[in-house]
């Protein structure tokens, strides 16, 4: 059974490209020191996430600790960084998505799943089994094993993965990710191969497909635009593609010369300008925040499922 090879990855794992090959049922632990149970921050209903998905009630965000990409500027620096949290029974966390469920929310929606899949999925299954109807959204980096990403089908309602980078200089720079670019549009072809290139709605809430993230990075337009091609040539101008406005610099990068501060109103319209001018229809956009940091702004802005 699927669940079953998805559990043997931990002996050798490759659950995700940086393939440590790690037992992490005997306590080793790779890139993202992760062991071989579900290591659990928080579970919230998330009203920001795009429109379809938040629905009236939130997604039914699943913040798991730990990430595989690990970028130096992540939004969630605090969760993805740290492999810490509350570790979890699958019977536990199929309690935590019917719980969500009952509170309304459109979707369940782990972030950044990769390197915790099979016992996420494995929790999916039995959340199934006792009464879970709403859709899965699987929210991850992109850095994807797309041999991992075969063995979903079937399973994922909506995968909404990042395209962060189609410089990989930028990849390897802000990520330490060689061939992001090739491997992510690796997964996300393969992700279309079984959700298809568009969001299929339900009641005006989304119930099937695909949304590709692109956090637009301060001063790194190139990568962005190099991004949009690249999802162009190799996927379809379809593919419903969320332009992230959002980047503010964690308090470690206030004086990093590239990614100090936020993106312009200017930027970011550049980037709206040159994804239509590419033939991208389905467009999810959002307002510019380029006001100037407080020093409480950490303190106040504690979670986005954006990474
Ligand atoms: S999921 Fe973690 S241990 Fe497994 S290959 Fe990726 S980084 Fe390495």
């Amino acid at each position: 059974m699927i669940i079953q090879e998805l559990l043997d990855i931990y002996r050798a794992c490759t659950l995700c490209p940086r393939a440590c090959r790690v037992d992490r049922t005997r306590g080793e632990l790779g890139y993202c020191r992760l062991p071989a149970d579900i290591v659990l921050d928080c579970a919230l209903p998330h009203a920001g996430e795009e429109p379809p998905l938040s629905g009236k009630n939130g997604a039914g965000t699943i913040f798991l600790s730990s990430c595989n990409l690990g970028c130096i500027y992540c939004q969630n620096y605090q969760i993805s960084h740290s492999a810490d949290g509350r570790r979890l029974t699958v019977i536990e966390l199929a309690r935590v998505m019917l719980d969500l469920q009952k509170k309304g929310c459109s979707n369940v929606e782990p972030v950044t799943p990769t390197p915790q899949t099979p016992l996420v999925m494995e929790a999916l299954c039995l959340a199934r089994m006792q009464g879970l109807t709403v859709p899965f959204v699987y929210n991850c980096s992109g850095y994807e094993n797309p041999d991992v990403v075969r063995m979903l089908d079937a399973m994922v309602d909506i995968y909404l993965p990042d395209f962060k980078y189609g410089l990989e200089e930028d990849a390897l720079a802000f990520s330490n990710a060689p061939q992001y670019p090739q491997t992510a549009l690796g997964a996300i072809r393969e992700m279309v191969r079984q959700v298809g290139d568009d969001l299929e709605m339900k009641d005006g809430i989304a119930a099937r497909g695909i949304i590709v993230r692109h956090l637009i990075l301060p001063g790194r337009l190139n990568n962005s635009k190099e991004a949009l091609r690249l999802l162009r040539r190799e996927i379809s101008t379809t593919l419903p593609i969320s332009l992230m406005s959002q980047y503010t610099p964690i308090a470690a990068l206030r004086s990093h010369p590239l990614l100090g501060r936020r993106i312009t109103v200017a930027e970011y319209d550049e980037m709206v300008d040159f994804a239509l001018s590419l033939g991208f229809e389905n467009l999810f956009v959002q307002e510019v925040d380029d006001r100037a940091l407080t020093p409480d702004f950490d303190r106040e802005n504690p979670f986005d499922a954006s990474g």
